[in-house]
């Protein structure tokens, strides 16, 4: 299952299967709390709110966006730091066609469609969270 021989040890990976898998205790218990404060975006780990009225609060008990990688606010980043590593869980992966977009690429420039659907996704990303999209480039069809 695990390819050892590539993966890096850092010996944490009970710890993040229980983050990722199980759910622990007290990450979970922030994020009830934080869910419940309003605003967006969020801490992809402990949704802390950074924006609006929550932002507003979540910065007076000290987290906002880490310097590091600003979906995750500063006291996840300094967990992340400390505890370096991952873990195999199972995920769920949704595969999605853009409906008409053939359509799209032989009526657009060959060359914008992947800014189109690069700029979509971004707007997805920063709406919804992680999520990987590759653009290919597109050949017009004659
Ligand atoms: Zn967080």
């Amino acid at each position: 299952m695990s390819d050892s021989a590539s993966q890096p040890e850092f010996g944490h990976e009970d710890l993040w299967r229980q983050i990722f898998h199980d759910g622990h205790p007290v990450l979970t218990g922030k994020q009830r709390r934080y869910r419940m404060l309003p605003g967006m975006p969020r801490c992809k780990m402990c949704f802390a709110p950074f924006g609006g009225f929550g932002g507003w609060i979540a910065r007076r008990i000290g987290l906002r966006p880490s310097f590091r990688n600003p979906r995750f606010c500063n006291a996840c980043d300094k967990f992340i730091e400390q505890f370096p590593g991952g873990a195999e869980v199972p995920v769920s992966i949704l595969f999605c066609d853009l409906r008409g977009s053939v359509a799209l690429g032989m009526s657009w420039v060959a060359r914008a469609m992947p800014r189109r659907l690069r700029g979509c996704a971004i707007w997805w990303w920063r709406r919804c969270g992680s999520m990987t999209v590759s653009c290919w480039n597109f050949r017009a069809i004659p």
